[in-house]
């Protein structure tokens, strides 16, 4: 049988918030388990001017260590030819506010772009950032200030908009943990989701994009599922789109973890 297992987001030691394990250990990893795709998506580093709103300001990957991380995933994808399709792309972050510098980035890796997922994890919360899936702590803690309904529309409106692929040709194919925002939900939710998600998938669908089927959310105590959820993985699926499993390993032991 020829079936193509595909881990489509794993990350790297240039993410300063994980284990530091060399790329080639995710590789490894992957033709041990049988994952014929591995996808590198390291945080591509943040906008010029965007303050990172985690105290350990380690949210994504540094500009500097842009050229190394794609040079040693080139050098991967030659080594593993025909064992691993390795591919290099970024999980990039839409930021609003920040679109002409994430797009021009973007446009400078043109081919990487093609092989990346755009996520949001910041939004701008009573009249300050925030970075939704830091700690249960944290998120609850903003909720109690913006309000929970307030965090959840914000991050609606903007899931509409990154539905809507802003970034035009060089936009990632890729929508990243589409429900991120209930990350903690077991900690704290509103009495009513009020997030229009049959909307947003429609609209995603509309776009072409492919829904990250991000299996970390199972390895999350306040969640506990992959995202999408399941009832939005059946709803995507009438809809037609496709999803990519994703692992979004931050150390090699989880290549594939949650589908492999
Ligand atoms: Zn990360
Ligand atoms: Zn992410």
């Amino acid at each position: 049988m020829n079936m193509t297992i595909i881990d489509g987001h794993v990350h790297s030691p240039y993410c300063p918030h994980g284990t530091g394990e060399a790329m080639e250990a995710y590789v490894k990893e992957a033709e041990r388990r049988g994952i014929s795709v591995l996808v590198f998506t390291e945080h591509a580093p943040l906008p010029g001017g965007f303050t990172d709103p985690v105290p350990e300001k380690d949210s994504a990957m540094r500009p500097e260590d842009v050229a190394a991380y794609l040079e040693e995933g080139e050098r991967l994808r030659n080594k593993y030819a025909g064992r691993v399709d390795v591919r290099c792309g970024f999980e990039v972050d839409y930021i609003e506010g920040f679109e002409d510098e994430t797009r021009r980035f973007l446009e400078e890796h043109r081919e990487a772009a093609m092989h990346s997922i755009l996520s949001v994890h910041f939004i701008k919360a009573d009249g300050s950032w925030f970075c939704l899936d830091y700690s249960a702590d944290s998120f609850v803690e903003k909720a109690k200030e913006a309000g929970i309904e307030n965090l959840y529309e914000t991050y609606g409106k903007t899931m509409e908009k990154v539905a809507g692929k802003p970034f035009g040709k060089v936009n990632p194919p890729v929508l990243g943990h589409i429900n991120l925002i209930h990350k903690f939900r077991k900690r704290i939710q509103p009495e009513e989701d009020p997030i229009n998600w049959k909307g947003i998938l429609e609209k995603a669908a509309a776009s072409g994009y492919v829904l990250d089927f991000n299996h970390a959310g199972l390895r999350k105590p306040d969640y506990r599922e992959a995202y999408p959820e399941p009832w939005m993985v059946e709803e995507a699926k009438r809809i037609g789109m496709k999803l990519q499993t994703g692992s979004d390993a931050h150390s090699p032991k989880d290549v594939g973890s949650g589908f492999v």
